[in-house]
């Protein structure tokens, strides 16, 4: 089974994003469990978790269809001492967020070197940050995300989050989350059949299926190896839906939050009605 949605808005409460999920017709959905550009947020109100839970149930969203973001103001590799007990502190908070609403993943992208430490000085810092949120939580699994590559970013290359797991402790804990706008600015080229073909074979090798928790459904502005980060709407873009209609009729990912972070979503309704077709016409 597929699981098909978007990052759907909290406008009025955490609440309020299952809701917004049912109105466009998803099986999944995205949220940010605070507002994503500032640090602080208020506690969860008590009767905000319960009307969530509530929510969730009622239209079917179990905590495997829900992949919460965290903020984008985190550097969970930031090479000065300030920012990096900042960024922690920040994460530690979101992964309890995401305790107290009962969800069990959270997705976010792993940080930057900034240009003042090297990528491999970065990712180490970056899995450490990752074994101190996961010590100070029960089950959250952290998943992380691959990159466009945009600046200083690291986490474009799969050996990049293959270094990452191998540095966490409770490997149970980690997982990855692939953004097809990402994978095909940093370089996969997903869009023929034998760059897809070739793209998650080298996955499942250096990484592997089974730390694959969510997919981000994104077309692409900008061209193969272009290492920018601007979302289409699918079949928009520079990479089609073919390849989307190959991911919908690929059963390796059958079970996960397959999430949309197109910019217009005013055509999330269609674009999910078109996923949820692919995925029919592949008759799994
Ligand atoms: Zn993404
Ligand atoms: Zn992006």
């Amino acid at each position: 089974m597929k699981f098909i949605g978007a990052h759907v808005s909290t406008s009025g409460g955490v609440e309020n994003a299952p809701l917004n999920a049912h109105a466009i017709g998803a099986t999944a959905f995205a949220l940010f469990t605070k507002n994503q550009r500032q640090w602080h947020a208020k506690p969860l109100e008590p009767k905000s978790i319960d009307a969530f839970q509530r929510n969730c149930s009622e239209f079917g969203y179990t905590p495997e269809r829900i992949l919460p973001h965290d903020s984008y103001l985190i550097n969970l590799g930031h090479p000065e001492e300030e920012g990096l007990e900042k960024s922690r502190k920040a994460f530690m908070d979101e992964f309890q967020r995401c305790e107290q609403l009962g969800l069990i993943y959270l997705n976010f992208h792993p940080g930057s070197h900034l240009n003042q430490i090297s990528e491999s000085q970065c990712l180490a810092r970056i899995a450490e940050s990752i074994n101190l949120a996961i010590e100070s939580t029960r089950h959250v699994v952290a998943v992380i995300e691959n990159t466009a590559g945009q600046g200083t970013n690291v986490g474009f290359r799969f050996e990049h989050l293959a270094e990452i797991i191998d540095r966490i402790e409770d490997q149970s804990r980690v997982g990855v989350c692939l953004d097809t706008c990402h994978a095909y600015a940093s370089g996969y080229d997903i869009k023929t059949e034998a760059g897809y073909a070739d793209t998650f074979e080298k996955f499942d090798r250096i990484v592997g299926f089974s730390y694959l928790k969510g997919m981000h459904l994104n077309d692409s502005k900008k061209d193969l190896t272009s290492r920018v980060d601007r979302h289409e709407s699918i079949g928009k873009g520079t990479l089609g839906v073919e390849t989307f209609r190959r991911i919908l009729q690929d059963d390796r990912f059958d079970g996960i939050p397959l999430i949309l972070e197109t910019p217009n979503d005013a055509l999330w309704p269609d674009e999910i009605r078109l996923l949820k077709g692919f995925f029919a016409e592949g008759g799994a």
